[in-house]
């Protein structure tokens, strides 16, 4: 419709903002609304397809992106005290990407403070609500992206994932939402959480989507020395119908002690789908080292976080605590009111594991750990296509239900960090409902394998309609 000019960007956007401002007072997802940006965006895009100049799909469509990426001139929070009120001067090199294909960003959106949490509710601001049950949780880190997605407050968004943050929210809210392969998209301009695990990826309504935003976003990049050089394909050239000839394993280790039944039996029945597509499917692949990934990536990720987050001192950005005599008396009240809870649960983990004497019986075993991880999943891949697990062992939980164990917590997550820890892509997309809650599917592959775990995806939403269903708004 934008291409024939039956609506311009600006109609498209303003429609947009006015139905964030109706459904935002319940959901919660936003951290800020970027009005004036967008308006003045969707007015560049409008010039650009009118002149023919606008070559993207994505030109003069709707985005959100999560408050952990750079946006120049619009503050980037963390959904954090720490960074309340930092505007960077720069851009992430994710959002010059999309800035480049003429976006229009509507807002920034919440999540669990620095991306640590399952379930939005460490934001320092507030928690965001699920819409397919507003008493519970959308998931984290990135709830705020998968209910801006899942409530149509933006076409997509983007999350990042660092154990499973953009994949559980998805799974969580019915949307699909793709971890990339650790590499393929830069990180350069994204707060570090966690910097050998995070990686920046698409929420979408569907499979197609995710694909073109995915190919916007990916490539190599000077300024990530761990972005890998391979030029980005077009990930929509490999969406397909039928899944004939792919092997599929399904690990049993990941059907865990603790899973709810009928997520179980949702996923159970979606693979068999994926079976009549033309699929084999092992159901009894195994891959016996996953019990020990919650345990390494617990060790690891907040040993990461401890190093990254040394930088903020009250001294060159963010929050700063004043009224102080020592300059170590202020480090020490800045980081004491700037940080929440978990946060500095994470801190104190990380450094103990990395402090002498410990180093050896903590966090060198854990990449110990880590490397047999990584070895086990190359053996299954010289088997299998790809695998098939549940993207979460529950369905979406009531808030204030697990703020109190964080151990309780941290188990959301065992079915997506094996995944970070190996450093290989997964989607996960919506497969069914029980109780009237969305339960996700996910679909792992090897290293740089996206065109593959899209094409399962695809095919699997072509012949179900999940990813069509919306919460009552
Ligand atoms: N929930 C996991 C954690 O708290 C993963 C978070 C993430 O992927 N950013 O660390």
């Amino acid at each position: 419709m934008l291409k024939t000019r039956q609506l311009s960007s600006v109609e498209l956007t303003k429609s947009y903002l006015e139905w964030i401002r109706e459904v935002e007072p319940e959901l919660k997802a936003l951290v800020t609304v970027t009005d004036e940006l967008a308006l003045a965006q969707a007015e560049k895009a409008d010039e650009l397809i009118a002149a023919g100049e606008a070559q993207s799909p994505l030109s003069g469509i709707p985005v959100l992106i999560k408050d952990n990426m750079c946006t120049r001139g619009v503050r980037t929070t963390c959904s954090s005290r720490m960074l309340d009120n930092f505007v960077p001067p720069y851009d992430a090199t994710v959002v010059e990407k999309l800035n480049d294909c003429h976006v229009v960003v509507v807002g920034k959106t919440n999540m669990d403070e620095f991306a640590m949490g399952s379930s939005t509710e460490n934001s320092a601001f507030f928690p965001t609500r699920n819409p397919w049950d507003r008493s519970r949780v959308p998931g984290g880190s990135s709830g705020g992206s998968a209910v801006g997605v899942a409530a149509g407050e933006a076409v997509y968004a983007l999350g990042s994932d660092t154990g499973g943050s953009i994949r559980q929210p998805a799974g969580f809210c019915g949307v699909t939402g793709l971890k990339p392969t650790y590499g393929r998209v830069s990180r350069y301009g994204l707060v570090a959480f966690a910097s050998s695990l995070d990686q920046i990826g698409p929420l979408t309504q569907d499979v197609a989507d995710c694909a073109l935003v995915l190919g916007a976003i990916a490539g190599y990049d000077p300024r990530d020395s761990t972005s890998v050089p391979y030029p980005a394909p077009d990930y929509t050239q490999c969406l397909r119908d039928d899944l004939k000839g792919l092997r599929l394993g399904v690990p049993k280790e990941y059907f865990v002690e603790g899973m709810q039944p009928e997520v179980a039996a949702v996923i159970r029945a979606a693979i068999s789908q994926l079976e009549g597509l033309g699929a084999s499917v092992d159901w009894e692949a195994s891959l016996p080292h996953t019990p020990y990934a919650l345990a390494a990536y617990y060790i690891i990720a907040p040993s990461e976080a401890s190093a990254n987050l040394a930088r903020y001192d009250g001294v060159k950005y963010g929050f700063s605590y004043a009224e102080t005599d020592s300059m170590w008396q202020a480090m020490e009240k800045t980081r004491e009111h700037g940080f929440g809870p978990e946060v500095k649960r994470r801190i104190m983990l990380g450094t103990y594991a990395l402090s002498a004497g410990y180093y050896d019986a903590w966090y060198l075993k854990a990449q110990k750990v880590r490397t047999l991880i990584r070895q086990e999943f190359d053996q299954a891949f010289s088997r299998f296509d790809a695998l098939i697990t549940p993207t979460s062992p529950t369905v979406p939980f009531k808030i204030g239900e697990k703020v109190d164990d964080p151990l309780q917590m941290y188990l959301s997550d065992v079915c997506t960090l094996p995944i970070n820890i190996a450093g290989l892509p997964a989607v996960s997309i919506p497969a069914g409902f029980t109780e009237g809650l969305p339960v996700g599917m996910q679909i792992i592959g090897k290293p740089f394998s996206e065109e593959t775990i899209l094409k399962v995806a695809h095919a699997f939403q072509q012949t179900t309609d999940w990813h069509q269903k919306k919460p009552e708004m």
